[in-house]
């Protein structure tokens, strides 16, 4: 999609910290890190969010997430980890491409989240 940061990352216009890579789904460190290890993980086909998105390519990415999850845990070692799904404006969506953040918590992270 044309106008799509997250396509463009896909396409490799904009660079990113990858974390995970398959045929369907990506997943890289958001570029504001909320806490060490912030994870976005996208589908690579272009769905606006989960009103639009067919279950088939939801499935792919949702079912990616405990592999991620886990990755992260190992490399961040955080003491929990928070998944969050933005859809709309209003619900605080500002990139209109499909996406979970995953949030690793820490000890001293109460106040920056
Ligand atoms: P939303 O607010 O839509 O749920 O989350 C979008 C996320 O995308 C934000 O946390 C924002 O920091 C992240 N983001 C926006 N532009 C870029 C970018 O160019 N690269 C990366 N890695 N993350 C981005
Ligand atoms: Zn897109």
């Amino acid at each position: 999609m044309a106008d799509c940061i997250f396509c463009k990352i896909l396409d490799g216009e904009i660079p990113s910290a990858k974390i995970y890579e398959d045929e369907d789904v990506y997943a890289f460190l958001d570029i504001s890190q909320v806490t060490k290890g912030h994870t976005l993980v996208i589908p690579k086909q272009h769905t606006e969010n989960i009103y639009n998105t067919d279950s088939e390519v939801a499935q792919k990415v949702f079912a990616r997430v405990p592999q991620i999850a886990n990755a992260i845990k190992q490399t961040y070692q955080p003491k929990g980890l928070n998944l969050l799904q933005n859809n709309g404006e209003f619900a605080g969506q500002s990139v209109f491409h499909l996406h979970i953040h995953l949030l690793p918590r820490y000890d001293k992270d109460k106040d920056g989240f």
